[in-house]
């Protein structure tokens, strides 16, 4: 029986697993086919197809590439691509060194805010030293009792509006998919429930995304309403788009494990369908 999640995070960027633990977990999960997609790196891939070898878990290359459209923050991911080309090391080193200069910013504007050493104490939580997430902030902002969990960090101080939001300048989506294509992989609009979109707003995303290059969406996403994935269903019909699907599972706090997504519906064609070669190996 064939089960895919293809969105998942691990220590290479802001999830808890290390890749093979993640991948061990995947294998638990009855998972047949993970893709790895951590934020602006993909320094975790090696590891996780190694482990994937061994236990016969088929490790998908991917990368969720954060990126812009229309001021806001949109994810695509990348799935299926190369992993040594050059141009995209370049792309992912330079989101990098934003993702540092964005969070020196945030720990300023926490500081003016009464809340010191936030840099020191976001970093504690940090496990690749080359990548820093927001994510990292709301643990330490949890760890030492300004919020109580990880929600409250964000609607509180690092949410779009906030008083210690820092307004990134990721790529723009045309880049990302650019960038992704370049490295021989399918763009994916990740989530496209997620961005507080109007419908129409929605259709002007997705429009703008297949313009791009962008060959499909995820349909089911943990950050999803069931109503949200009934639609996207339809988008993805209505578009000729392919359809993916994750768990975004980051560790054990996140609201679906690995693997607890319903499978594709008939009819659509599965983003799989266009890297047959690399799915089946
Ligand atoms: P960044 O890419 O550094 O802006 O951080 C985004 C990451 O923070 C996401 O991938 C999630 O892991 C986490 N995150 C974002 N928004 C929220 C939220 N509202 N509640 C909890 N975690 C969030
Ligand atoms: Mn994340
Ligand atoms: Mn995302
Ligand atoms: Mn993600």
């Amino acid at each position: 029986m064939l089960l895919a999640d293809l969105h998942s995070h691990s220590t290479a960027s802001d999830g808890l697993l290390t890749p093979i633990d993640l991948v061990l977990r995947a294998k638990r999960q009855y998972v047949t086919h993970l893709a790895l997609t951590d934020h602006d790196e993909i320094v975790g891939l090696a590891e996780a197809r190694a482990a994937g070898k061994a236990c016969q878990v088929t490790v998908i290359n991917g990368v969720e590439l954060s990126s812009l459209w229309e001021r806001k923050t949109v994810h695509i991911v990348g799935l299926f691509l190369n992993p040594d080309n050059l141009a995209l090391n370049t792309a992912l080193h330079q989101v990098r060194e934003t993702r540092h200069t964005r969070g020196k910013k945030i720990a300023e504007k926490l500081a003016a805010l009464g809340i010191a050493n936030a840099w020191e104490g976001a970093n504690h939580f940090v496990t690749n030293n080359d990548l820093i997430s927001r994510a990292h902030f709301a643990r330490f902002l949890v760890d030492a009792g300004y919020v109580a969990h990880q929600q409250k960090a964000f609607d509180r101080y690092l949410t779009e509006g906030k008083p210690a939001f820092v307004a990134p300048p990721w790529p723009s989506i045309a880049q990302s998919v650019a960038t992704i294509l370049g490295a021989g992989g399918v763009a994916v609009l990740a989530h496209p429930g997620r961005y507080h979109l109007t419908q129409t707003g929605r259709r002007r995303l997705i429009t703008e995304f297949k313009d791009c290059g962008g060959e499909a969406i995820e349909v089911f996403s943990s950050s999803h309403t069931p109503k949200d994935n009934e639609q996207f269903v339809g988008f993805a019909h209505y578009f000729g788009l392919a359809a993916s699907l994750g768990s975004d599972f980051h560790g054990d706090h996140s609201r679906f494990d690995l693997g607890e997504i319903p499978p594709l519906p008939d009819g659509l064609t599965p983003v799989w369908s266009l890297r047959e070669e690399q799915f089946y190996p």
